[in-house]
């Protein structure tokens, strides 16, 4: 601590992300980053703007990027917002969009960056816990607030709500803004940018981390109300002009243009998410319904961080959080085939 900083600055507690080692050999199964490369398309492109271009600042408001997320969700370009990863898309959120006299409502079981944006910009937070099955109740949103945030699917549990159940949030709430962090909706969830033109207090965000295998390169997006996306670009544009750089835009283009390799690639993980389901099942692990490119998994008879200890030992990782309720579970990222195969084998050696 030092004199210097500004007093909030004591009372913060930042985002832990999950750990990078530098371990040879390792099955990295702990940040449900993609076990597969991004498209071919995406490295050519990068390459092809690695020239001189790099002196002159990038598109400051990202349009060209922007034109191709509307043409692919069949929105209008104002209703797009992109951001240096989602979690930067998400803090402009918090910022822009929740900071009313009501709290934020939120799960107490997700996406642990709310509460630490909650903590930044010195909103309420008030977090409602999950149903006993650990889903969530849509009802339980139905009381005052500055506005509601969750996960679909939700994390660490991978269970998704569907469409029905966010538009019962929507028509609860038409007073504030309710957030879908569809980070991991690809894996089998269902968007819900097509009721954004139905509801100008729903705000969707998405990242490019998860399924198209760009957690490296850091862009994510919004789409919602151009009123929303106005906000947010308010905020943008005070802090900081150029959150994308020119290879991120040109790798984020192109991905969004090479749509084969994005089919081909979620589909291989929900696959191999089926197959490690039903093996971990055979091992009598407890696996919840999982909508994500991992699964959250407890094994009645074997104590969590024992098993997530004993699987480090043998170089695979995976993520233990201990915390009431879900200290029991591992949270386990879909590998490759070959990962998986690895996985199940240490898991069937430790039991
Ligand atoms: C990974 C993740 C994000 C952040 O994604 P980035 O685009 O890499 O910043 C946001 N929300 C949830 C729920 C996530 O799991």
């Amino acid at each position: 601590m030092s004199r210097f900083w500004s007093p909030f600055v004591k009372n913060l507690v930042p985002y832990v992300p999950g750990e990078q080692p530098k371990i040879d050999n390792l099955v990295k199964l702990n940040t449900n980053e993609n076990p597969f490369g991004p498209s071919p398309q995406v490295i050519e492109a990068i390459r092809a703007v690695l020239d001189d271009s790099l002196r002159l600042y990038p598109a400051p408001n990202c349009d060209a990027l922007k034109a191709g997320i509307a043409s692919y969700y069949g929105v209008k370009s104002e209703q797009v917002f992109v951001g240096n990863g989602s979690d930067e898309v998400l803090a402009h959120v918090f910022h822009g969009l929740f900071q009313h006299d009501k709290p934020l409502l939120f799960p107490d079981i997700s996406y642990s960056f709310y509460l630490v944006y909650c903590g930044l910009y010195g909103i309420q937070a008030k977090m409602l816990p999950l149903a006993e099955d650990f889903s969530i109740d849509p009802a339980d949103y139905s009381q005052p607030n500055g506005g509601i945030i969750f996960p679909n699917p939700n994390a660490p549990t991978g269970m998704a709500l569907g469409l029905a159940q966010i538009e019962q949030m929507l028509q609860a709430n038409p007073d504030s803004v309710v957030v879908v962090d569809e980070a991991y909706v690809d894996f089998g969830a269902q968007t819900a940018i097509s009721l954004v033109d139905r509801y100008p207090n729903l705000l969707v965000t998405q990242s490019l981390s998860k399924s198209r295998s760009l957690a490296g390169l850091r862009v994510g997006l919004a789409v919602g109300h151009a009123d929303l996306i106005e906000a947010l670009e308010r905020i943008k544009n005070s802090f900081n002009s150029y959150p994308l750089d020119r290879l991120a835009l040109a790798g984020a283009e192109a991905a969004f243009a090479d749509n084969d390799y994005f089919e081909m690639t979620r589909n291989a993980v929900i696959d191999s998410r089926e197959r490690l389901t039903s093996q971990l099942q055979t091992l009598g692990f407890e696996v919840l319904p999982s909508a994500a490119n991992f699964v959250f998994a407890r094994h009645p008879q074997h104590d969590a961080a024992t098993l997530a200890q004993g699987l480090r030992e043998r170089r695979i990782i995976v993520r233990h959080f201990a915390k009431p309720r879900i200290d029991q579970f591992l949270r386990i990222t879909i590998g490759t085939p070959e990962q998986n195969l690895k996985l199940v084998e240490a898991l069937g050696q430790l039991l």
